[in-house]
């Protein structure tokens, strides 16, 4: 290759790194003014913001499929900075032809179209929802649908038009391998729900519905938060209706929470959950910001640090161990009569219930199935909008055991298909699939890891996981970096092994 030549490739990859930035730089932007309409906008800003953030998608689209990006991703490709598939350089140029590559597939009149529609049917679900009418909604969702199915055919698929969906959130995973996963969980799960719903060891679920004072449990989830390694000076927890996570990029992760003064887990564990979520965000290669190299592999994996804190540390008697005399002393009036023991039950109650949200540990993944499952009918046509209510509430009593009372606890409930978002649902389990995976194989290598949380030390787990997920970026694709982490690959058997091992001793089984 001559010098000439060399420089070209050089420059070449340096003109793609600098426009993924530079896209990088606008989502950002787009991430803070979302954060901020969450926390901070007053209502009467709302229609400007829309124009912002749409203003903002639309050069960030340009961005991605600038004309240049062809020509400069062919002189990469093939070169010998393409060479080594896991060096950083190869990397980035495989994710930035992802991306190109179903990016430029979609005309600009779909990409419009979705974001009106979706934002019209959003306010439909709302109204849908609050008065439990299915009716309303439907209409909207068959236009989503339709644009979704209309969105797969651009982007084009081997097996099916689902695949092509949930590639946007799991990239390179499948609804087969997804539908083969579930139904082994399935299997497994429902008769251990039902073992536990037959213990004769029972919860006492009414302490955590005592008082709780809000400056106290705000005190509590910042020192949880920072005990586990959430960075104050590079991050910020502020209050919302809808809490999430949000990197606004290096040296800025905001999480938000909600509080309710009568009922302790929907702040802490959501903080936890947060905080797992941003120290994946906080653990990224900093100097690899706006490129694949320092960005998040997929939901999937995002969940899957968001579910590790929170259930597989946060619900655990080690962390309690450390954390339950803070808590206790916290809210004397509440847990001053509470012994850890209940306490640890209590957090770690499974019962079937409706809403997603508030699901346990265990039941939550059936309703991950029952999504998964309606999803993938409506996409194949063996499913008609319009029954949507009637087959999801036959489903959820053969899952979860219990009816459906209406449509706002059933088929409702959720903002996603309102969103457009189909496909994404499946990526909340592959999260509790994943994590059960990586916390078995992290206590596998890290001797006493679970004594050092009795000691309120979370370094350990934290180091283990900066160095086997954080620190890659998007190296790996998810099926990959589980299998070279945990040495197999994605199954259910570490999530039952470990429901099975934290609710049989609870229940008394
Ligand atoms: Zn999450």
């Amino acid at each position: 290759m001559t010098t000439a030549a060399k420089t070209d490739v050089k420059g070449s990859y340096d003109r793609l790194m600098a426009l993924s930035k530079e896209a990088a730089l606008l989502g950002t932007c787009s991430s803070l003014l979302h954060w901020d309409k969450e926390t901070y906008m007053p209502p009467g800003g709302a229609e400007h913001r829309a124009d912002q953030l749409a203003y903002l998608s639309g050069l960030i689209h340009d961005k991605m499929v600038d004309p240049s990006v062809a020509g400069l991703l062919a002189r990469c490709e093939g070169s010998r900075l393409a060479q080594d598939p896991l060096s950083v350089e190869a990397v980035n140029i495989r994710e930035t032809r992802r991306a190109y590559d179903k990016e430029v597939k979609l005309p600009k009149r779909l990409v419009e179209e979705l974001a009106r529609t979706c934002s019209l049917s959003q306010q439909a679900w709302v109204e849908a929802r609050r008065d439990s009418d299915f009716k309303k909604f439907r209409p909207w969702l068959e236009k989503v649908m339709k644009l979704n199915r209309e969105k797969a055919e651009c982007y084009g698929y081997a097996r099916s038009p689902y695949d092509a969906l949930i590639d946007d959130y799991e990239p390179y995973e499948t609804s087969g391998n997804i539908a083969k996963v579930l139904d082994g969980l399935q299997r497994e799960l429902v008769p251990l729900i039902q073992r536990l719903a037959a213990a004769p060891k029972r919860p006492d679920v009414s302490i955590l519905t005592r008082r709780y004072p809000v400056e106290a449990q705000r005190e509590l989830g910042r020192r949880a938060a920072e005990a586990i390694g959430f960075d104050l000076d590079r991050g910020r927890i502020d209050t919302v209706v809808h809490p999430f996570c949000s990197g606004m990029g290096p040296g800025d992760t905001r999480i938000t929470t909600r509080y309710n003064e009568r009922f302790i887990n929907e702040s802490f564990f959501g903080i936890m959950h947060e905080t797992g979520h941003a120290l994946y965000d906080q653990g990224l290669p900093k100097e690899r910001f706006g490129t694949p190299m320092g960005s998040a592999v997929s939901l999937g994996i995002h969940e899957s640090q968001s579910r590790l804190w929170e259930n597989f540390v946060g619900r655990g008697r080690p962390f309690w161990t450390h954390f339950y005399p803070v808590a206790a002393k916290s809210f004397p009036e509440a847990l001053g009569d509470v012994e850890l023991d209940a306490f640890l039950h209590a957090i770690n109650a499974v019962e079937p219930s409706h809403i997603r949200v508030e699901a346990d540990e265990a039941t939550y993944n059936l309703h991950i199935v029952l999504r998964f499952e309606i999803e993938a009918a409506l996409l194949s046509g063996k499913l008609a909008v319009k029954d949507v209510p009637e087959a999801w509430n036959k489903r959820f009593k053969e899952l979860l055991g219990i009816k459906v009372p209406d449509d706002r606890r059933g088929c409702l409930q959720d903002v996603h298909w309102s969103f457009g978002h189909i496909g994404y649902f499946a990526t909340y389990t592959l999260g509790n699939l994943y994590a059960a995976q990586f916390y078995a194989r992290a206590k596998k290598d890290v001797p006493g890891l679970e004594a050092s949380f009795a000691r309120g030390d979370f370094r350990p787990l934290l180091g283990w996981l900066r160095k086997n997920i954080h620190g890659h970026g998007a190296r790996y694709r998810a099926g990959e970096l589980v299998e070279k982490v945990t040495g197999k690959p994605l199954g259910h058997h570490d999530l039952i092994a470990h429901l099975k091992a934290k609710f049989e001793p609870l229940y008394g089984l």
